[in-house]
């Protein structure tokens, strides 16, 4: 009888542990999309307007709360953990695609979301035009950061370039949205710690990077972490599994690949 209590004792213990080691490696999902269509591109980037409706119908049935970057970041700062489940929704490029089909998925559901615009390539061919830029900016739900100019990637150009890339996109965007652009996203998610004090000192609030590993810390407003959503997530499974928090605590360990 007293092992047997001995042994639930134990029991408790490693369960208890378990629970507070999963809620100290717990990370609220910031997801990042590209392309929602159907189109000719069938890169593991394109996510289909159907799959982009279901994951966003899952995200709400199961009770996540859609946080803007704004709140992401004071959650960051504060090295607070949201009560309850937590996503951020971004997308970069600005593909037309989001305007198209992306959005009127997050307006009817009253999502909020960030997308990140390469100012040199608004009203390229399936990118989209200055007049839908400026209507999701004056939406309440669609905040507008930044993507440099030229999406060249910031580690391989000179340091005076970087520098423009920062601030010339900032100063367009808000000229033509007069809005304030409080974010940042480094292209193909590369960055070094000059460039990374640069978005700071140009003004912006945060960027989001991929997943720049154990290098930079969790709670680093400037390297925010994001995960990949791609075709591959229409599979709900890999969505769960993806959104649940613990990815990229895994994905830093390199205990899988990206799904
Ligand atoms: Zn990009």
């Amino acid at each position: 009888m007293k092992r047997k209590k001995v042994l639930i004792s134990l029991l408790v213990a490693a369960v208890v542990v378990c629970a507070v080691c999963l809620h100290n490696v717990y990370t609220v999902p910031v997801l990042m999309y590209h392309h929602i269509g159907n189109g000719a591109d069938k890169s593991r980037l394109v996510v289909s307007p159907e799959s982009f409706e279901r994951q966003m119908r899952f995200l709400t049935y199961f009770g996540y709360r859609f946080l803007t970057l704004d709140e992401y970041v004071a959650m960051l700062k504060e090295n607070k953990k949201p009560r309850g489940r937590a996503v951020v929704i971004t997308f970069d490029d600005g593909y037309e695609d989001n305007y198209l089909y992306a959005y009127p998925v997050l307006l009817k559901q009253s999502i909020p979301a960030t997308i990140f615009i390469v100012v040199d390539w608004i009203g390229q061919k399936d990118i989209m035009e200055w007049k839908q830029v400026k209507e999701l900016s004056d939406s309440s739900l669609i905040e507008i950061g930044s993507h440099t100019m030229s999406h060249r990637e910031l580690t391989k150009i000179p340091k005076p370039q970087v520098i423009s890339e920062l601030r010339q996109s900032k100063e367009i965007l808000e000229s033509k949205l007069k809005k304030e652009v409080r974010y940042f996203c480094y292209p193909c998610g590369m960055f070094d710690l000059f460039i990374k004090e640069m978005v700071n000192f140009s003004g912006y609030r945060g960027a989001c990077a991929t997943h720049p590993g154990k290098i930079t810390a969790l709670n680093d407003e400037f390297a925010m972490r994001r995960i990949r959503i791609s075709r591959s997530a229409d599979n709900l499974f890999v969505f769960w599994a993806q959104v649940s928090g613990y990815y990229t605590f895994f994905r830093d360990r390199r205990l899988f690949d990206s799904l």
